[in-house]
């Protein structure tokens, strides 16, 4: 299982890095672009960055810089607490994030190959990989509400905001429940 898992890994490695080379992206500028254009807008911090790249704060800045004096990536006022500032696509780095995912294709192509039995060993066996790497602290994967232990659903059943975060402190819209969020921790 493992040469060919490492040989699946070293395939989209050099995939994303060949694309996004011809984006004029480096690997952590395509995953910081990433991060920008679909992490939660009151999560989309500098700080939450470095964990998803898992570099340290300094380093997550030297990323970003780039994107934003090339007008990709834009620091935006945080929705709730006027003395943070947060990450978000501006509509070029909308455009390019589209084209980068349009990398992904060929790789999703070939998994539409498998049989449904291949395919869902291969869920099980990578999600368990995922899995452990996050209970160590070596991967930080953002992700919706769903199966966080932080959250609360239709904690208040009909109103707007039916969804709470005990993390966040916060009440969630259905809409704001599905979108990423890199403090995402799941059940065990
Ligand atoms: S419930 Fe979990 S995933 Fe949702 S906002 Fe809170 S920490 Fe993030």
């Amino acid at each position: 299982m493992i040469p060919p898992l490492l040989r699946l890994a070293r395939a989209i490695e050099t995939s994303l890095r060949t694309g996004g080379a011809s984006l004029g992206l480096t690997p952590a500028q395509a995953e910081t672009l990433r991060f920008a254009g679909t992490v939660r807008p009151d999560v989309a911090t500098i700080g939450q960055l470095a964990r998803v790249l898992g570099v340290r704060h300094a380093t997550a800045v030297g990323v970003v810089g780039p994107l934003v004096a090339r007008g990709l990536v834009e620091r935006r006022p945080h929705p709730f607490d006027g003395r943070r500032r947060v990450l978000g696509l501006t509509p070029a780095g909308q455009g390019v994030l589209v084209r980068l995912e349009r990398l992904t294709d060929e790789l999703a192509n070939a998994l539409g190959t498998l049989e449904p039995s291949e395919a869902a060993g291969l869920e099980v066996g990578l999600g368990a990989i995922v899995a452990a790497l996050r209970r160590r602290g070596a991967l930080v994967i953002a992700a919706p509400c769903a199966g966080c232990i932080h959250f609360l659903p239709d904690a208040t059943p009909g109103s707007n905001t039916p969804h709470r975060c005990a993390l966040l402190r916060r009440y969630l819209s259905d809409a704001e429940s599905r979108l990423a969020c890199p403090e995402h921790k799941p059940a065990a």
